[in-house]
C-alpha cells in the first residue's frame, strides 16, 4: 500500500517532534505471563497513557454495537481469528479517540502487517510510535508462573500458588470456593501458546529492531522494578 503524506502534514509532524510535545506512542511486547497488561495498567494510572488492550477494545466495541463491533463479533463468535484490516480498522479509531493523550498498545500489533498498519495510522494522526518494550522472560519462568495460577470457580479471583497462594490450600480467601487450573495454564498448553507467541513475535522483534526503538526489559525483575525501569524509558525513549 502506498502511503501519501502532505508535505505540510510532514513538516508539522517534524515540528511537533522536534520541539518535543509529540505525543508518546508505546508498543509493549511479551510473552503469556511477563505481567505486560499489568505494566500498561500502571502506566495508565501513574502516567496518563490510555492503555489499549485488544480484548477489552473489542469487547467494547461488540458490547456498543458499533459496525466495528459486529464486525469483530462476526469472527469471534465463528471462533475465528480477527482478520488484520479489521483489527487495523479498530485500532484506527481508537487513535483517532485518543489522539491528544499517549498511548499504550498491550496486545498490539501482533503481525507485521498491523505493525505497518499501526505506523500508517500514526502518520495520518500526525503521530509516532517512539517506543516499543519487550518484557524477556525465559521459557521455564513463564511455565512457572502460569502453571502455578489457580481461579476461583465462584468469584473468578486468581491466585499464584508461588506469587499469591491462598490463606487455605485449594480454598478461595474472599468466598470459600474452590480453586481450579484452567485449560489455557496446564503446562501444556502453557508451551503451546509459548510457541505461537515465539512464532508470531519474532518478526516484530526484527522489525522494530531495524527502527531502532526497541528496548528490552528482564520481566523476572518483578513488577515493581520493572515499572521502575519501563518509566525511565518512557521519559528519556532514546538514553544514548
Ligand atoms: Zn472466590
Amino acid at each position: 500500500m502506498c502511503l501519501t503524506i502532505r508535505r505540510s502534514e510532514l513538516y508539522f509532524t517534524l515540528y511537533k517532534i522536534m520541539k518535543g510535545d509529540c505525543n508518546h506512542i508505546l508498543v509493549l511486547l511479551g510473552p503469556p505471563g511477563s505481567g505486560k497488561g499489568t505494566q500498561a495498567e500502571l502506566l495508565a494510572q501513574k502516567m496518563g497513557f490510555v492503555h489499549y488492550s485488544t480484548g477489552e477494545v473489542f469487547r467494547e466495541e461488540m458490547r456498543k454495537k458499533t459496525p466495528l463491533g459486529m464486525k469483530v463479533a462476526e469472527f469471534v463468535s465463528r471462533g475465528d481469528l480477527v482478520p488484520d484490516e479489521v483489527v487495523i480498522a479498530v485500532v484506527e479509531k481508537f487513535v483517532k479517540d485518543n489522539s491528544q493523550n499517549p498511548i499504550v498498545f498491550d496486545g498490539f500489533p501482533r503481525t507485521i502487517p498491523q505493525a505497518q498498519g499501526l505506523d500508517e495510522i500514526l502518520i495520518k494522526n500526525q503521530l509516532k510510535l517512539t517506543l516499543v518494550v519487550l518484557i524477556d522472560l525465559r521459557d521455564e519462568e513463564v511455565v512457572l508462573r502460569l502453571s502455578s495460577r489457580r481461579q476461583c470457580r465462584a468469584c473468578g479471583k486468581i491466585y499464584n500458588l508461588t506469587f499469591s497462594p491462598p490463606k487455605k490450600n485449594g480454598t478461595c480467601d474472599e468466598c470459600g470456593g474452590e480453586l481450579y487450573q484452567r485449560q489455557d495454564d496446564k503446562e501444556e498448553t502453557v508451551r503451546e501458546r509459548l510457541e505461537v507467541y515465539k512464532n508470531q513475535t519474532r518478526p516484530l522483534i526484527d522489525y522494530y529492531q531495524k527502527k531502532k526503538i526497541l528496548r528490552r526489559i528482564d520481566g523476572a525483575l518483578g513488577r515493581e522494578r520493572v515499572f521502575e525501569i519501563l518509566s525511565t524509558l518512557v521519559t528519556r525513549p532514546n538514553p544514548e
